[in-house]
């Protein structure tokens, strides 16, 4: 007979949004002809740049064509997008990462779910609290349990500790700056405490920066292999969903460089790339072409303009957003260096978040649907129109 895997059975339901469309739809539905603004979703607005579209549209040409047609590409990825990739958000920035050590994938959603699948059953696992979600059902619909939690708090400025935790002996954590959905950026002698603790202590860092491209702030570390030894110790998650309008389109990477290892039973030391390496063979055929020569032109000049502009546009909603709070005596964190800012609502999270959207018509993401820690905060996104941005701040303005 067959049996389902029951830890399917062990992770939180999909509570957040879904419960947030509910009160969404009902709120609409009792106000027939207001328009609601949504500054709640972590999905882009922006189209993609003209740069992107230009060199999609020449590959889907080449497509076209018997002598340019591209049919499966190389699992881990077009040599000429590592290539750029390693020089541009690498070497350019006095980096070692070489276009072997790059995994091109579909995007960072799926390779920050699928990493954990190196691991033995009995890795301990820790993340931040609150947190972006993949990383803790996916470790629990493998069968892991006892998920350490970090809770990341305005008294560690949301950047928690490694020394905090050496004693419960994890493996595995997992570290996203700048943070979804605190807004949080860890500086380098953070993460450098991060990458000392890894390698004493034997465990692996997972990091996702997948917000990079907001980073604004000279001296925060774009990549945690900014930080001496990382390469040992760590293996990093990007994506072009946020840099550059991807989320439809679909690209991202990871960076497993050649020194990080694991341990197996015996305590031989096993190097990660090469297992990376044959589980993106056996379960992944590859990102499309059309989308790695879009995600290629992001680096060309004209790309790197314009996707930097509208970053920019992202970055100015996020002032204008915290700004307004700030200026109404709400304490605001995030928003600088991430499209983010993370809003001590003063109360419960859900009544904040019915408060905004029954008297404004405005909808946040209430904190405490990414965790216990984020109770009595509000996640406001900047991805939005400068017209919705200016008239919600307006709206709420009034209903506070
Ligand atoms: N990592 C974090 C922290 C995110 O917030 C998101 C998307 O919201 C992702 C990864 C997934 O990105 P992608 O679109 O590349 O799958």
């Amino acid at each position: 007979m067959l049996h389902v895997n029951e830890n399917y059975s062990k992770i939180s339901p999909t509570y957040l949004f879904a419960e947030i469309a509910h009160r969404v739809a009902a709120h609409e539905a009792a106000n027939p002809g207001t328009r609601t603004i949504r500054l709640g979703i972590g999905d882009v607005t922006e189209p993609l740049c003209p740069a992107v579209i230009e060199a999609m549209h020449r590959a889907v040409d080449d497509e076209s064509r018997r002598e340019t047609f591209r049919g499966y590409g190389p699992e881990q990825g077009y040599a000429f997008l590592r290539e750029r990739i390693a020089e541009a958000d690498f070497a350019e920035r006095g980096i070692a990462v070489s276009a072997d050590e790059i995994f091109v994938s579909d995007g960072a959603k799926c390779d920050s779910g699928n990493i954990q699948e190196l691991f033995s059953q009995d890795a301990r696992v820790a993340v931040g609290d609150p947190v972006y979600p993949v990383y803790v059902d996916t470790n629990v619909m493998a069968g892991r349990g006892g998920i350490a939690l970090m809770p990341c708090t305005k008294e560690n400025g949301f950047v928690p500790s490694p020394g905090d935790f050496a004693a419960q002996g994890l493996d595995l954590v997992y570290l996203c700056y700048p943070n979804n959905p605190t807004g949080a950026v860890a500086t380098k002698g953070q993460l450098q405490a991060w990458v000392d603790w890894a390698n004493e202590s034997g465990a692996l860092v997972v990091f996702d920066a997948a917000y990079e491209a907001f980073i604004r702030t000279p001296g925060i570390p774009h990549s945690i292999y900014e930080c001496e030894g990382a390469r040992k110790c760590a293996v990093e998650l990007r994506s072009f969903s946020k840099t550059a309008g991807f989320t439809g389109a679909r690209c991202g990477y990871t960076v497993v460089p050649d020194e990080v290892f694991a341990r197996d039973s015996s305590g031989a030391k096993v190097p990660l790339k090469p297992m990376w390496a044959r589980r993106q063979t056996t379960k992944f055929n590859g990102a499309s072409y059309i989308a790695q020569r879009g995600a290629e032109a992001v680096y060309s000049p004209e790309g790197r303009e314009q996707t930097k502009a509208t970053v920019d546009f992202y970055l100015e909603n996020a002032r204008l957003v915290r700004e307004a709070f700030a200026a109404m005596g709400y304490e605001c964190f995030g928003g600088v260096d991430s499209p983010y800012v993370w809003v001590d609502v003063k109360r419960p999270s859900w009544d904040f978040f019915d408060l905004l959207l029954s008297r404004a018509g405005v909808v946040t993401t209430p904190g405490a649907g990414f965790g216990a820690a984020g109770e009595g905060f509000a996640r406001i996104s900047a991805f939005n129109s400068r017209e919705n941005v200016l008239e919600a701040v307006e709206r709420i303005k009034k209903a506070l």
